[in-house]
């Protein structure tokens, strides 16, 4: 199989037949850290937060950071790499953020996301010395005045606004409407309110704005139009109230091809072309060029994750259907049962035979959509024990894994200059049971 077939270049095969993945053969990964087996390629992180990172030096005005969505992937190692490649992170919750504590990332560049915080994750993120909330509605604003009034701070904020761009991807992963659950709407009015009433606060430090429009976003002008909005917004607020916000953060969403069919993302090429229309719509409208944010998530982890699995029943259904049943599935990754997700999987321990047997590659749950790929081209002779490779998991596979059917969750052992470590050690049946009375 030839290597510019695979759908990430950190993948190849070797004279074995085998899959590699950041340069190590799988199989051997499978033998010694067992299946199923969550990998992650930490030189592939680190190259995506440099893309971003430089291009941001290119293309923003000065102070213009990247913040790493951490609810992709979230573990220790994970915001120690995004840390030491400096990046920023956003949190969603007490656990992503204490994990990022844990890990020694600085408070002071963690933006607090979520359209519910509750009272407790605002006074504990205050106290922790939170850089920034990205707010979503007028009863945060009341609760982060009462509590950074108590603690003599003055604490900053983003209001998180709905810029009205359909994206026209997934329904469930197109935030930037205006009937959707984040935010504010700017078409509804709603908007310049929280602006005027956040403005009023004396314990709040109003930097700027925030949209974010969606995930998995390919289309062509998605992030200028979305600038565009949001510059005239800034503009008019600007003219009306004498308020000039400092900061536009832009939110996430690039995509990542999962198979071959899709088209792939030039990142800095991307950023080039939003610097372009934000110095050029804030020359249209006279404004001083604001600090750009920008919140990658699945861009900076999605193909730096592998997923391998222990095939286990084999079944053909005479005039029906092939199944291949292995031992993880939709507790690892659910992504198939949510949204339809494409993956490209791969036999790996048998690449160099003709994949000609089609078969729905399916989990161990006991759920008929417990599907991980419908359709899959395996090898004729897939039999019990085969190892099966599901490429570009990074993101979203191990943060939304869950413990359905008392199934332990694998462990994630990062890859690294030809060495292998675990960075999240295998669930088992006692911690599944550590909470039970
Ligand atoms: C999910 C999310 C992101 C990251 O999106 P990706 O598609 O993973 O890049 C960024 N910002 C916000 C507010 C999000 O909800």
């Amino acid at each position: 199989m030839p290597n510019e077939t695979f759908v990430c270049e950190n993948l190849s095969v070797n004279e074995q037949g085998h899959l590699t993945f950041a340069g190590q053969d799988v199989t051997h990964l499978a033998a010694e850290y067992g299946t199923p087996l969550y990998l992650m390629d930490e030189e592939r992180i680190r190259h995506k937060c440099r893309i971003y990172r430089e291009a941001f030096e290119a293309n923003f005005a000065p102070g213009s950071t990247v913040l790493y969505a951490s609810k992709a992937c979230s573990f220790r190692q994970i915001y120690r790499i995004v840390n030491e490649e400096g990046l920023g992170a956003d949190v969603v919750s007490l656990g992503e953020l204490c994990t990022a504590l844990s890990a020694g990332f600085p408070a002071d560049k963690l933006f607090f996301h979520s359209n519910n915080k509750t009272d407790e994750d605002i006074r504990y993120a205050i106290e922790k010395g939170i850089g920034c909330f990205v707010v979503d509605n007028l009863e945060e604003i009341r609760v982060i005045e009462a509590e950074s009034a108590r603690l003599g701070r003055r604490q900053k904020v983003l209001l998180r606004l709905t810029p009205g761009i359909d994206t026209h991807t997934y329904e469930a992963v197109n935030t930037g409407k205006v009937d959707s659950k984040f935010g504010s709407a700017i078409e509804t009015g709603q908007a310049e309110q929280a602006v005027v009433f956040t403005l009023a606060q004396p314990h709040v430090n109003l930097l700027g704005f925030h949209c974010h429009v969606g995930s998995q976003v390919f289309a062509e002008d998605v992030f200028e139009r979305a600038a565009v909005v949001m510059l005239e917004f800034i503009a008019a607020i600007r003219k009306k109230h004498g308020y000039t916000a400092s900061v536009l953060n832009l939110g996430g969403g690039y995509g990542v091809p999962y198979t071959d069919r899709d088209g792939s993302i030039d990142i800095a090429e991307k950023i080039a072309d939003v610097g372009r229309t934000v110095r050029e719509t804030c020359t249209r409208l006279a404004l001083p060029e604001p600090v750009i944010y920008m919140e990658p998530g699945r861009s900076i982890v999605a193909d730096a994750g592998l997923t391998l699995y222990t095939v286990g029943t084999v079944k053909t259904i005479p005039g029906y259907k092939n199944y291949v049943s292995v031992d993880g599935g939709m507790t690892d990754n659910p992504r198939y049962a949510l949204y339809g997700s494409e993956y490209t999987c791969l036999t790996a321990n048998k690449l160099t035979e003709e994949p000609v047997m089609k078969a729905d590659l399916v989990g161990r749950c006991c759920e008929s959509g417990d599907v991980i790929q419908p359709n899959v081209a395996f090898p004729d002779s897939i039999r019990r024990g085969d190892i099966v490779a599901v490429c570009t998991t990074g993101a979203y596979n191990y943060s939304m894994a869950s413990n359905y059917n008392r199934i332990p969750r694998p462990p994630v052992v990062l890859l690294h200059e030809g060495t292998a470590k675990i960075a999240v050690r295998r669930e088992t049946v006692e911690d599944l049971m550590h909470l039970d009375v």
